[in-house]
């Protein structure tokens, strides 16, 4: 966002900070320490100007002097950058039967997590109530209260309407569809709240931990379902219902009629997800329920999983090389319970990708391993957060009074 002079908000009172102060905050978000001189220079601003907004941002905390190593060469210039724990973040990942959740600093930096086993069929006020519970616990561990949580990201493994903090019709998620998740929280922790669905997040905390230079990026997850998270042009693209990247019910050619959870048939994850490729070892007289189960075959070099898992992978790359048509993404990386089978399912992947797509696009494509792996939504989830929270809406909720701050909830 550019700040012109024209930009006047004329919900602000008297009392209220000077207009600009938030937008001047975006040059310092970035932590790099700045003279007075060079911010001014910067903005084209008067140094009172640049002063008076300083001063609202050092104000609440959110920026401070940069101490400056003693020189001999006299005094040097003051400068002044973004304090990282001048607020937290609280980053929440809620799986099926699995919650993580973690309050980090303004830069990513991880302060304390936390992971437990939860039910979320179990509906949403229990799930939110041990998430509050939970955001106290790691609160008191580090010093700090609720009042110093400024958003909290949450991903969840069903569709969410991302403008409203609303999951829609969520297959897994009984008792959650069109649950207020903003509005609850929010009567528990003053905090601006983003909920997201996991695969998503976890596209956004892949790209900003694992990929951070790359700007069209694929994040694909394969576990008991399979989905992805598209970032293109560096922004997560959600779609107009939030359902962008839902591969998992594309039709694939082997799948024929094979019947889906989701009351079509042919589906890739009918024939290519965790539970799928058990069914098809168990069909050749294997023992095998879980993903974890089909793991232990394939590390066991038990070839009919082997093959098993390389197969889906070519069913994923069938699907994929559309999706690299569309989006000319320059990495696909896969995440999910069954790429700890190693290179198998990715030789799948590639084989299909790289002789079914056209050679342009895939001439610099990078097909890989995630690299933030398990905690992939945890980073996503913090990423969005801060995301908000370091905005010109989250830096306005922090230095505008009481009543501008009611004004931006
Ligand atoms: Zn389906």
């Amino acid at each position: 966002m550019c700040f012109t002079p024209d930009m006047v908000d004329f919900t602000r009172t008297a009392a209220s900070p000077p207009v600009g102060t938030s937008e001047l905050f975006q040059i310092l978000r970035d932590g790099v320490p700045r003279t007075r001189a060079e911010l001014a220079a910067l903005t084209g601003l008067a140094r009172s100007t640049i002063a008076v907004r300083l001063d609202a941002l050092i104000d609440v905390g959110l920026v401070g002097p940069v101490e400056t190593a003693a020189s001999t060469g006299g005094r040097p210039p003051a400068q002044v950058a973004l304090v990282p724990r001048a607020r937290l973040v609280i980053a929440a990942d809620l799986g099926a039967s699995h919650g993580r959740v973690a309050v980090t600093d303004l830069v990513a930096a991880s302060l304390a997590t936390r992971e437990a086993r939860i039910d979320i069929a179990a509906g949403p006020v229990p799930t939110l109530t041990w998430l509050v519970e939970t955001i106290d616990d790691l609160l008191a561990e580090v010093g700090r209260t609720r009042d110093d949580v400024v958003a909290i990201g949450i991903g969840v493994p069903g569709p969410v309407e991302f403008s409203t903090g609303r999951p829609a019709n969520p297959p897994i998620m009984p008792g959650w569809d069109g649950f207020d998740v903003p509005g609850w929280l929010r009567g528990h922790v003053a905090a601006h709240v983003l909920l997201d669905n996991d695969v998503n997040i976890a596209a956004l905390g892949e790209r900003e931990h694992g990929w951070p230079g790359v700007d069209h990026l694929l994040f694909v997850k394969v576990a008991t379902g399979i989905g992805s998270g598209i970032v293109s042009d560096g922004q997560l693209r959600r779609g107009a219902q939030g359902t962008a990247g839902d591969i998992g019910h594309v039709r694939v050619s082997r799948a024929g009629d094979v019947p889906c959870h989701c009351g079509n048939t042919g589906c890739l994850e009918a024939v290519a997800s965790g539970p799928a490729i058990a069914r098809a070892l168990r069909a050749k007289g294997h023992d095998v329920h879980t993903s974890g189960d089909v793991i232990d075959l394939v590390n066991r070099s038990e070839l009919d999983a082997i093959g098993a898992v390389r197969q889906a992978g070519r069913d994923i790359g069938e699907v994929l090389a559309t999706c690299v048509s569309l989006v000319n993404p320059s990495v696909i990386t896969l995440g999910g319970s069954i790429t700890r089978a190693g290179e198998h399912l990715l030789a799948g992947v590639r084989e299909v990708v790289y002789s079914r797509s056209m050679p342009l696009a895939t001439e610099h494509l990078v097909i890989a391993q995630s690299r933030a792996g398990s905690v992939a939504a945890l980073q996503g989830a913090a990423a969005l957060a801060i995301g908000y929270a370091l905005s010109p809406a989250g830096v306005d909720q922090l230095v505008a009074p009481a009543e501008g701050r009611a004004l931006v909830s």
